[in-house]
């Protein structure tokens, strides 16, 4: 029997209280930009009919192949944690016949996903996304719009070097006649691409051109590009969406060989990547696209919808990396020590009042002694100290100490409040 160990899965992890910060500051990036754009909230369950998932991501990718946590539940239905975002809220849409709404339907989310992959730099089992998604509209401003939301939230992080790649990888019109040649010049090429991509190459062959080893990327560097296989719909589109980013002077560039892993993608493909050393080996930021035929693909009738997926552990890490500045909490200018039980518990309620009032006060109600106290006051540097002994606990005053100058003064203690609001503000 292998031996119990006390710890996170692999390639889980706990986010400490020292990594809230970071989660705290792109989560009021991601809010404060998707008020602005007028998005609004949705939260999906974490688990799903697995169906929605193969039909939506696609047999034949990893995620689907290999990196789904699925499982029978007792009354016999086949789930899966989601492993992304995108394919859920489609399904909601769809069920909550979102179709009736104002189109576009704007939406973002933010959670934990799940994907059973090789633990590596930058790559989680359990790991956290926060997205964006246009449905109910066709036209490339919304492309666009993504495009920049994304690129905007990582400037707001202090992401100076993100380059934006984009690819158009056409849809249901041109692509099987870009398959095609792709397939005949990958099969000229067979014995030269690794085990996976051979098998790819029957199944998906464009997710050849995703494959990260090295003797792939020669094959790739030679292959069709499908930019030049676009038919004319796709075309004008992609024209115009490069305007818009022209437009917009996002730093992009054309990356032909993009394709992503997920199958629901048609039209723009694009991926986020921060240009340094350190973030070379974490792989994209965040990545995204048009799915004009997710919505069928799931069973409902044609929306066309765009969207974009980040992944936080990735922008964490890089925060982390280059210190990257989170809000201080408030360091609170008073210290309450107690003495005596009655004192104590007095004490609790009259932090409560300070609580009330906004005024931010430490406390070290688990310490009985005064000097133990007043020696975490000093640590902390405050300028005062309210001390509440028996005597003033029976009697209904506190005893103010200034700390820099060490006068102490008695205040009422139902006037505390209002008189250590007045010395704050001096
Ligand atoms: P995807 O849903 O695959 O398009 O991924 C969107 C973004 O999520 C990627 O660019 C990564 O930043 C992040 N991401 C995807 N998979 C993982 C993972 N296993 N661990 C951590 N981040 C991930």
């Amino acid at each position: 029997m292998n031996k119990f160990k006390l710890q996170t899965l692999s390639g889980m992890h706990d986010v400490l209280p020292d990594d809230q910060k970071y989660f705290q500051k792109i989560t009021k990036a991601v809010e404060s930009v998707a008020n602005y754009y007028s998005f609004s909230k949705i939260e999906t369950p974490i688990l799903e009919m697995t169906d929605v998932f193969l039909k939506a991501v696609g047999q034949g990718t990893d995620i689907v192949e290999k990196e789904m946590y699925s499982f029978k539940t007792k009354g016999g239905d086949l789930v899966s944690l989601r492993p992304e975002g995108t394919a859920p809220v489609v399904r909601s849409y769809i069920e909550n016949g979102m179709h009736n709404l104002p189109q576009p339907v704007k939406l973002w989310y933010m959670g934990p996903f799940f994907r059973y992959e090789r633990p590596q730099a930058g790559r989680f089992r359990q790991f956290h996304q926060f997205g964006f998604e246009i449905l109910g509209e066709s036209g490339a401003s919304i492309d666009g719009q993504v495009i920049q939301m994304s690129y905007d939230i990582l400037k707001e992080l202090s992401f100076k070097n993100t380059t934006i790649q984009v690819n158009s990888i056409g849809d249901s019109e041109c692509r099987p006649y870009f398959k095609k040649v792709l397939t005949s010049y990958l099969k000229s090429k067979k014995s030269s691409l690794c085990s996976d991509c051979q098998r790819r190459l029957k199944e998906n062959p464009l997710r050849v051109l995703d494959c990260k080893e090295e003797k792939c990327q020669v094959v790739k560097a030679g292959a069709p590009q499908i930019v030049d296989h676009l038919c004319e719909a796709c075309h004008a589109h992609f024209k115009q969406v490069l305007e818009f980013l022209d437009e917009l002077e996002l730093p992009y560039s054309l990356n032909p060989y993009l394709v992503r892993g997920l199958d629901y993608y048609t039209k723009t493909v694009f991926e986020i990547v921060e240009n340094s050393e350190e973030g070379g080996s974490l792989g994209a930021l965040i990545g995204g696209g048009r799915y004009d035929n997710l919505a069928k693909m799931l069973g409902g009738r044609d929306v066309p919808a765009c969207g974009s997926a980040a992944g936080i552990e990735r922008i964490v890490s890089l925060m982390k990396q280059r210190d990257v500045k989170t809000a201080k909490v408030e360091e609170p200018e008073i210290f309450l020590a107690q003495l005596g039980l009655m004192a104590k518990k007095k004490s609790l309620k009259l932090f409560e009042e300070f609580r009330k009032a906004k005024i931010p006060m430490a406390e070290s109600f688990s310490k009985d002694s005064l000097r133990a106290q007043l020696r975490s006051a000093n640590k902390m540097g405050v300028k005062w100290v309210l001390i509440f002994g028996q005597k003033e606990a029976l009697e209904n005053f506190v005893t103010v100490r200034d700390m820099e100058t060490g006068t102490q003064q008695e205040i009422k203690l139902d006037e505390v409040v209002e008189e250590m609001k007045k010395k704050l503000k001096k």
